[in-house]
């Protein structure tokens, strides 16, 4: 069969063992999965009160403009729902990202190690892929820029980066704003921008209305709890929304899924509680870090990239017989690393004991 050259040459994404699975395997049976950066304390109260007392036609095909949840965007950002682009997840935004502007003949610049969706989706359109290796854990912004010629259709910043946790610093992204030219798309992936502490966080939903070759993307799986429902978002000025608009699914995003993410959007406490609690567990293992020797990456997000200086895999299996489901760094770009999502204090706490005495035994 004609499957395209380039898909050929990929494998399928391959799901870490499930919760179930390890407790099988290992006869346990408690588990604490900090793999992928999930919030540990699930979602607002206001979405299971919402869901248990809400009326729905699931015989009917969804509101293919997500109209509810689009207002409640619009009320959140006081922005205007032509600004709005929903995706299945931020996944499906970068998915149609890929599907409307890369083809065969165009390039795209993107950092490495970083989040493996900009690169798979590249491929699989038969783009060219430009990675910039991240110098101490950051976007090399002037290198990506210096990447970017007249073939140039997409450029890639995540922040705070994935698997690294760093941010890209606020000046630093408005020089590399300013060089790159109007005709390529930035996209700006800001997954865990809930979570960011920083004072010199830039404000990216701004930045759009001064850089109209700019898009945002955000999500309700990582602080907002919701990553089983599948909703994510792009925002950006109403001329670019309108060009991607046609490559989106008409139904990419479930009734259910639009209700509780809006209902979730109307809970900015629980957002709070939830920043508040991963700047104490960050703080717990960057003290860990610190009493053990061990280096890591400043990180602005829910999980924390941490090198152990010995094989990653090893030390994910002997977490693994004890419950704990972590990330090895070696898919990751991090051969000796692991990335750990913050969890709740308790879960931090028993993740750090068992560390502390595999690494000293
Ligand atoms: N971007 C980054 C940087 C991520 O880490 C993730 C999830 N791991 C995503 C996008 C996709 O998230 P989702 O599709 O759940 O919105």
């Amino acid at each position: 069969m004609d499957i395209k050259q380039q898909v050929r040459k990929l494998s399928p994404y391959k799901p870490g063992k499930t919760s179930d699975e390890v407790k099988r395997e290992f006869g346990l049976t408690e588990i604490i999965k900090l793999a992928s950066n999930e919030n540990p304390f699930g979602c607002s109260e206001k979405v299971t009160e919402g869901i248990r007392s809400g009326e729905f036609n699931f015989a009917l095909y969804p509101d293919g403009a997500g109209s509810i949840l689009r207002n409640a965007l619009v009320d959140h950002y006081g922005l205007q729902p032509e600004q709005f682009i929903l995706g299945n997840g931020s996944d499906e935004v970068i998915q149609i990202i890929s599907r409307a502007l890369l083809e065969p003949g165009k390039n795209t610049v993107m950092p490495t190690p970083s989040f493996p969706q900009y690169k798979h989706n590249a491929v699989v359109e038969g783009a060219e892929v430009r990675e910039i290796p991240l110098v101490n854990g950051a976007h090399d912004l002037d290198a990506m820029a210096e990447a970017v010629d007249s073939q140039t259709a997409v450029v890639w910043v995540c922040s705070p980066n994935n698997p690294t946790g760093v941010l890209v610093e606020s000046a630093k992204l408005k020089a590399f704003l300013d060089k790159i030219p109007e005709k390529v798309l930035v996209v700006l992936d800001e997954a865990y921008h809930e979570y960011v502490t920083d004072e010199d966080y830039y404000n990216g939903i701004q930045l759009t209305a001064e850089y109209p070759n700019l898009i945002v993307t955000r999500t309700f799986s990582k602080a907002y709890g919701l990553a089983g429902f599948r909703v994510g978002y792009g925002i950006s000025n109403p001329s670019i929304i309108q060009a991607l608009e046609p490559v989106r699914e008409p139904f990419n995003t479930s009734t259910l899924a639009q209700f509780a993410a809006a209902k979730a959007l109307s809970d900015q406490d629980f957002i709070e509680k939830c920043k508040l609690e991963n700047t104490r567990g960050l703080r717990q293992f960057e003290d860990f870090c610190r009493e053990s020797g061990l280096s890591y990456y400043p990180s602005q997000g829910n999980f924390i990239l941490i090198d152990f200086k010995r094989d990653a895999d090893e030390l994910f299996n002997i977490l693994l017989q004890n419950g704990l489901i972590v990330r090895s760094g070696n898919a990751l770009g991090f051969p000796t690393s692991l990335r750990i999502t913050v969890g709740s204090e308790e879960q931090n706490s028993k993740i750090i004991s068992v560390l502390t005495e595999t690494i000293n035994s």
